[in-house]
């Protein structure tokens, strides 16, 4: 795909591709919401959802809603730059919003699963950041998805079943951290993305700048 294909500006760094992922209830959106506000520089993609909205969420904002017809059509037209079944819905990641991020030297988040981080994969390579998030204990994860009060009892136990298919798939990750308090798990994120930031291969602009401080005879 030729997504990464745009004309950087030459000062400008390039945009990270992070992925985030890791069974609902271990603390994702909590630590995606604090990372957004603390860091202006990441941008959360937006994935559109054949499932219902849920009580507190907004179309646009949480997720764009669609119906099947409308999923289908977005599929036909190439929208997106993945897309998966999750939990008997479809979840997409629509394309322009990464295209016009990564064009403009800004950093994604992407709130998807461990299908969608494999569909990434081969288009983004090296600029995808990979970071699964584990909950200390599956207590502790099944106790946070009733706390959140938005799931029947029957969603909860599917939910708790899949839970375990999804960390099936932690050792697919580059990071994998355990989510044992929003501070220091939000921390060890920032860290990695700093990190991440400050390898070679993003810093485009480091080149005509490291000319400048030598000069053109090195
Ligand atoms: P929820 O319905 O709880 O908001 O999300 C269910 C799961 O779908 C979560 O694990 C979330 O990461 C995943 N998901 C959300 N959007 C996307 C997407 O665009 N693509 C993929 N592959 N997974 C998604």
């Amino acid at each position: 795909m030729d997504l990464y294909d745009v004309d950087y500006p030459a000062r400008r760094r390039r945009g990270l591709l992070i992925v985030l992922s890791s069974p609902s209830g271990a603390g994702k959106t909590t630590i995606s919401r604090m990372l957004m506000e603390a860091d202006p520089q990441i941008t959360m993609s937006i994935s559109a959802t054949t499932r219902p909205r849920r009580p507190g969420e907004a179309d646009h904002v949480d997720y764009h809603f669609v119906d099947d017809a409308q999923f289908d059509r977005m599929i036909a037209d190439g929208e997106f730059v993945e897309w998966a079944p999750v939990f008997g819905y479809r979840y997409g990641t629509p394309k322009a919003p990464v295209k016009a991020a990564l064009r403009d030297g800004r950093d994604i988040l992407f709130d998807i699963d461990w299908q969608g981080a494999r569909q990434l994969e081969p288009d983004f390579g090296e600029h995808l950041v990979t970071i699964f998030l584990l909950p200390p204990s599956m207590e502790e994860l099944e106790r946070r998805l009733r706390a959140r009060g938005t799931d029947s009892e029957q969603v909860i136990g599917e939910r708790m079943r899949r839970a375990a298919d999804e960390i099936d798939h932690w050792a697919e990750y580059e990071y994998v951290l355990v989510n044992r308090g929003t501070d220091e798990c939000l921390a060890q994120v920032r860290a990695i993305v700093a990190a991440e930031r400050s390898k070679k291969v993003r810093q485009t602009h480091l080149h005509p700048f490291v000319r400048e401080l030598i000069g053109p005879q090195h």
